[in-house]
């Protein structure tokens, strides 16, 4: 029996053969290499294990197939995604995008050094809280600020710094769970706060706290539940009130609100959504929100609140485990100037640009792409419909918003082959798969990527 493998070009081979001969002077010989040998590898077994003999590929098809491979395995696993689900802060998909003063800024501070911890005025040393303080007080009311890593950040070390060893007062009906391992008694755990839950699952009245409040009680905390709703027989705390009780024992009162609403989100038809200013007027004594949630800035975690309270957790050695690097700064501070230049109808954050975009808008894009798609070959047919968009990262869950998408079907491909077909394009785009026809929300879809859309279809199908 004639061996299989005779034809097979050795590594040497290979490497000498266009495009590996390039590759190799531009990317680290041993890498290519060792492509070539994995290649060659599951090319043996491949052949062994065929029931019949299968053809062996040229020396010059294997090169082509293993410069393609390595190429693509060249490529970062974070790489920019067309979002087409329609949900505006998708934590898979990096929340909020960043208006384009945030990437300047961004830009501007990380190629070179930083006043990050220096007071140029004065020439001594600074605390980095300083570059967006003054602008966080301004938009919320609070006297003092400081930012971390992201919400679950704050919430940890709000806890630790004004609780730790002693027993915080929550309502069972905000015992939470937002994604992941985000469960409020186990963040509770991690401060070396003991959880003391009051009330039901659908009512707590200010009897509860004010009974369980003793000796031991470090903090009362409020948490939005930003991803459930209860509803029907139902009776909450209101922040007053606990503000009320709290200060009658001198207890500080935390609150989460989540997502951080700056400004009434009921100009963009959501109601429900806790305004930072609002919590901080009725006197929270530290409010927590993500800078990458409503207020559609970069990740990171933000404490307001009373200066005594801001000072004892800006002092807590976790601070510095959970401090942001100056991109971070940058970005939130040219994000919250967006909100003190009021331009919120010109609508240079994303996030907010993206909510206010009119359906009537949608509707015109929609029907312009669908009609291309249709012409394209390989599709049985593509609609524009009316769908509902989310905001998504765990707000407002029960509230939609309209929005207008594209819905399509080929000929001979499964849907689920043309979705993972686009995810795995470049750029990558990202749909809804919704009664077996791939769906694509354009409220998430910004127009630039119109045409470049319809392209990306056409390759894949055609
Ligand atoms: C989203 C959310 C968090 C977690 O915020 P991250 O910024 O994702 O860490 C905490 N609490 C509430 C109420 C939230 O909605």
């Amino acid at each position: 029996m004639p061996n299989p493998f005779r034809n097979l070009p050795s590594v040497n081979q290979l490497l000498e053969i266009e495009p590996l001969k390039k590759m190799v002077k531009t990317v680290n010989h041993n890498v290519v290499a060792d492509g070539v040998r994995t290649f060659l590898d599951d090319l043996r077994t491949q052949v062994s294990n065929a029931a019949e003999d299968i053809a062996i590929p040229t020396a010059s098809e294997i090169a082509t197939r293993v410069a393609d491979w390595l190429e693509k395995s060249e490529q970062p696993a974070l790489r920019p995604v067309i979002n087409g689900t329609g949900i505006l802060l998708h934590t898979g998909l990096g929340r909020a995008p960043l208006c384009s003063d945030a990437i300047n800024a961004v830009s501007d501070i990380a190629s070179g050094y930083a006043s990050v911890e220096l007071d140029l005025a004065s020439g001594s040393r600074g605390q980095r809280i300083r570059a967006v303080e003054s602008i966080l007080c301004e938009l919320t009311g609070a006297e003092a600020a400081a930012v971390v890593n992201n919400n679950a950040a704050a919430t940890m070390l709000a806890l630790a710094a004004l609780a730790s060893g002693k027993e915080v007062v929550v309502s069972r009906g905000q015992m939470i769970e937002i994604g992941g391992s985000y469960r409020l008694p186990d963040v509770m755990k991690c401060s070396g706060c003991e959880l003391r839950e009051v009330g039901t699952t659908n009512k707590t009245h200010p009897a509860d706290f004010e009974n369980a409040i003793g000796e031991n009680t470090g903090a009362l905390l409020k948490v939005h539940p930003s991803n459930f709703e209860v509803v029907g027989f139902t009776r909450s705390v209101s922040l007053e009130e606990m503000v009320h009780i709290g200060s009658q024992h001198n207890i500080p009162v935390i609150d989460d609100v989540g997502s951080g609403a700056l400004v009434d989100f009921s100009r963009f038809g959501l109601s429900d959504e806790p305004v930072v200013s609002q919590s901080v007027k009725q006197g929270a004594d530290v409010v927590l929100f993500s800078g990458d949630k409503l207020v559609g800035g970069p990740q990171c975690g933000i404490i307001v609140g009373k200066k005594k309270h801001v000072q004892r957790i800006l002092r807590n050695p976790l601070m510095r485990a959970m401090r942001v690097g100056k991109m971070t700064l940058a970005a939130l501070n040219a994000t919250l100037l967006c909100y003190r230049n009021q331009d919120l109808d010109g609508n240079q954050i994303p996030l907010l640009r993206m909510l206010s975009i009119p359906s009537e808008n949608l509707k015109l894009r929609a029907g312009r792409i669908a009609e291309q798609i249709e012409h394209l070959s390989g599709f049985k047919s593509a609609i524009s419909e009316p769908c509902q968009s989310m905001l998504g990262g765990g707000s407002v869950p029960t509230q939609q918003i309209d929005s207008w998408c594209v819905s399509m079907e080929t000929e001979s491909m499964s849907v689920d082959a043309l979705a993972n077909q686009l995810r795995n394009g470049e750029p990558a785009v990202i749909g809804r798969i919704h009664n077996d026809r791939l769906v694509l929300d354009l409220r998430t879809i910004h127009p630039q990527y119109d045409i470049l859309l319809v392209e990306l279809l056409s390759k894949v199908v055609g």
